[in-house]
Parts: structure tokens; C-alpha cells; sequence
């Protein structure tokens, strides 16, 4: 079976950053179903590619999904993008996989670039793990708990400028002086790749320019204790030493990555 769509990465700012694949492929195809036709228009007229467009994103994914299946049956080929990076990555795709895969109609992926991966590049990490959340969800409560869940793993975000310190502040009132790191404008002439305290992160983007686009990364927090009788023994000694139990809980937080409120319930009884 040939293959008959082609889901294809672009660049995440550098225009430069497409493989000689993905360029002789948009070349090749019948149709660029594209996010913003005006946005990627630009990609087109560097490498001279003349491949008509059309139009893919998230609020017609479904009916356009339908349409690509039906072009593809009349014998066209067609090629994915999105506005930067990889589709279906935080953009549109998913839907249209579905159905091909529904239709079993051939598909392959080129790979290049994707803000999650190139950020991985920049950092200094224990270990493989992480996870990726995607954007994180602009409701505060819904932005700790899913950061509870991986709040043992290295866990990366996607968040705009405009949200980024009041996302930055919830998290600190929530986790402590957590270790995170930022970046903004990857492969751009502004890129600039930030790891330190949280609250330090915060004071230098409310000094310094916050534009452009942001991926954010929280380091996993140590899991050291498990069992809550563990939790007070430690709780116990430090109140032995006179320490009160906002400090004991500030201690403990900062020391082994428990949740300071937890640890403040514990040490008032
Ligand atoms: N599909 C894309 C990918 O492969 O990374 C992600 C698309 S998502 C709609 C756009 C978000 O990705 C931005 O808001 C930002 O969080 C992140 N992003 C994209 N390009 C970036 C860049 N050059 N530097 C930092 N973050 C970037």
C-alpha cells in the first residue's frame, strides 16, 4: 500500500529547520492541509513550494478530516502541517489519525522539530523521565492537581507569556521554592533558556522581557517520605528542638519536597 498522507514537522522558529524530506514532500503532494494557511504561506514561498492549501485546524478537525479521507479515495496525496513543530503535538492531527487508521489508509510521520524535545536538549537531567502535560490548564486548581500527579517525575508545559508568572506564582504558594526551568524563543535570535528557584524565575520575568513562546519545566520533587508515621517522627524531633510548626512544615518542604500545608496539619496535632 502507498502511502497517501503525510503528517510533516516545520520549523519552531527558524525558518531553516525543515528536513530535505519534509520540503520534497510538500513539493510532491496534491494538497497542504495547514492551521493557518497565511502562517505556513510563508514556509511555502522560502522553499518555493507551489502545492495548493487548504485549511486543517482545530475547530473544523472533524468535517476537514472527512474532506482529506474523500481526497485521498479520489487518488490524492495529501500533507499535514501545523503552524510550528510537530501536528498532533498540542496542535491538530489526532482526529484526522483516526480516521485514517479507521479508513486504513497508509500514513507516515517525518519527523523535526518539536518545542517539548528541543527544550529537553538544553538541560542538565538525572535520568530519561518526564512527562509532558501539553498546555497546562489555566484553572488554578486543576493546575496543582496535575502537578501533584507528576510531582515525582520532571514534568514539562507549555504555557503563553501572558499566563506565565501568575501560573509561576500558583505553583510556588502551592509546591514551595521549587526548581523549574524555562524557556523562551527556542532557535530564535532571542532564545534564552533560564533553570533556577522558582521565586528567582519569577523576579527575573517581572524585570526582563516576557515575550515570544514558552515551554516550562518542573523538576521532580525527592519522594522521600512515604509513610506518614515517618513524616511525624521527623515532625516530633524537630519539636523537641522548639522549632513551631510553620517552621517545622517550611523545613521539612524544602528539605524533602512534601507538601508544606500536609506537614503543618500533621505538626498542630
Ligand atoms: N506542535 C508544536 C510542537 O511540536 O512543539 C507545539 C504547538 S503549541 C500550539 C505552541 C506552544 O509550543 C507555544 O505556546 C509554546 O509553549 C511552545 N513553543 C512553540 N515554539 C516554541 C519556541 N520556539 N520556543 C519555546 N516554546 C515554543
Amino acid at each position: 500500500m502507498e502511502v497517501s498522507l503525510y503528517i510533516v514537522a516545520t520549523p519552531i522558529g527558524n525558518l531553516s529547520d525543515i528536513s530535505y524530506r519534509a520540503v520534497e514532500v510538500l513539493k510532491s503532494v496534491d494538497y497542504i492541509a495547514c492551521e493557518d494557511t497565511r502562517v505556513t504561506k510563508i514556509l511555502l514561498e522560502k522553499y518555493n513550494i507551489k502545492t495548493k492549501v487548504m485549511d486543517y485546524h482545530k475547530f473544523n478537525e472533524k468535517e476537514k478530516s472527512d474532506k482529506i479521507i474523500n481526497l485521498i479515495k479520489e487518488g490524492n496525496k495529501i500533507a499535514l502541517v501545523s503552524d510550528a513543530g510537530t501536528p498532533c503535538i498540542s496542535d491538530p492531527g489526532s482526529e484526522l489519525v483516526a480516521k485514517l487508521r479507521e479508513n486504513n489508509i497508509k500514513f507516515t510521520s517525518i519527523p523535526g522539530a518539536c518545542a517539548v524535545i528541543t527544550f529537553l536538549t538544553h538541560l542538565v537531567r538525572d535520568n530519561e523521565e518526564f512527562a509532558f502535560i501539553g498546555f497546562i490548564p489555566r484553572v488554578k486548581k486543576q493546575q496543582i492537581d496535575i502537578l501533584e500527579k507528576y510531582k515525582h517525575t520532571n514534568c514539562i508545559f507549555y504555557e503563553s507569556p501572558n499566563r506565565l508568572i501568575e501560573t509561576l506564582e500558583n505553583l510556588k504558594n502551592n509546591f514551595g521554592d521549587i526548581k523549574i526551568s524555562v524557556a523562551r524563543e527556542l532557535t530564535k535570535v532571542y532564545e534564552e533558556v533560564k533553570t533556577d528557584s522558582i521565586s528567582n524565575i519569577i523576579d527575573y520575568y517581572k524585570n526582563n522581557t516576557l515575550k515570544g513562546e514558552i515551554v516550562v519545566m518542573i523538576y521532580a520533587q525527592k519522594a522521600l517520605f512515604l509513610e506518614d508515621s515517618e513524616l511525624v517522627k521527623k515532625i516530633n524531633i524537630l519539636k523537641n528542638e522548639g522549632f513551631s510548626p510553620k517552621d517545622i512544615s517550611k523545613i521539612i518542604a524544602k528539605l524533602y519536597g512534601e507538601n508544606k500545608n500536609k506537614i503543618y496539619k500533621l505538626a498542630i496535632n
